[in-house]
């Protein structure tokens, strides 16, 4: 069963082709977030005809400020992708006018997004997990990821109940909360990334196959063999691949 990593930035890599190949190699699929509108279409390029990686159109909360001007190219590229990335809030930032303008750009990206349907987003929530989850709602038209999740365990309660899904990296899997999370959240709403190269493997940033991180410590925890949690994972994005959400 193939490998998965839903949310991968392969356009900050120094030689994004060689990733490419490695993928189709490895028969990895990959989902490459971008981080503005306007290096969507770079990325789109850099992908050409790949089997196993898909470009994701996302403006990241931490550009909202500087490149929310990109929102009419975000809307009229949508239609171009069913993945939506990397796309959020992030209240790192106290500054309330900034806070106000993410949200803004957030809603509206959510907006479009729900009226095209069936579209994937992969979603960043930092200290803005409750804000995230009120934002998607219950009724949202496509199917909401979280990534990265670092919130509270009541959030996760909420996000739950509301449909949405979690995207586990292998820094994640390191950290003290990781059992926490997967007390509470049912196999079949979880998913793999790497968010490379935020993450490091050792020296190096991640890779898309170092997904099989996350599937051995899924594998330990579960008490199932790699293959078994790799079969369980891949159902669970061929499942939201089918389903319009
Ligand atoms: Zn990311």
């Amino acid at each position: 069963m193939n490998l998965f990593d839903t949310h991968f930035h392969l356009d900050l890599y120094p030689d994004p082709r060689a990733v490419v190949q490695e993928a189709e190699r490895t028969q990895t699929y990959v989902v490459a977030v971008t981080n503005t509108p306007s290096v969507f279409q770079a990325t789109q390029q850099l992908i050409n005809s790949s089997r196993f990686v898909r470009p994701a159109l996302g403006l990241h909360p931490e550009l909202a400020v500087e490149r929310h001007r990109e929102l009419p190219l975000f809307q009229q590229l949508l239609a171009q992708t069913r993945y939506v990335g990397e796309v959020g809030l992030d209240f790192v930032s106290s500054d309330k006018q900034e806070r106000l303008l993410q949200e803004r750009v957030f809603a509206q990206i959510l907006e479009w997004s729900h009226q095209a349907g069936s579209k994937i987003l992969t979603i960043h929530s930092r200290r803005a997990e409750k804000e995230v989850v009120a934002a998607i709602g219950a009724e949202f038209k496509g199917t909401a990821i979280l990534h990265w999740y670092s919130g509270s365990l009541a959030v996760v309660e909420q996000a739950l109940a509301n449909g949405l899904y979690f995207s586990i990296n292998p820094a994640m899997t390191r950290s003290k909360r990781f059992a926490d999370l997967l007390r509470l959240i049912p196999a079949d709403r979880l998913l793999t990334e790497t968010d490379g190269p935020f993450v490091q493997i050792g020296q190096r940033a991640a890779a898309p196959a170092d997904v099989a991180q996350v599937v051995a410590a899924l594998a330990a925890s579960w008490q199932k063999t790699p293959t078994e949690v790799r079969q369980l994972l891949f159902t669970n994005l061929r499942r939201l691949l089918i389903e319009p959400g």
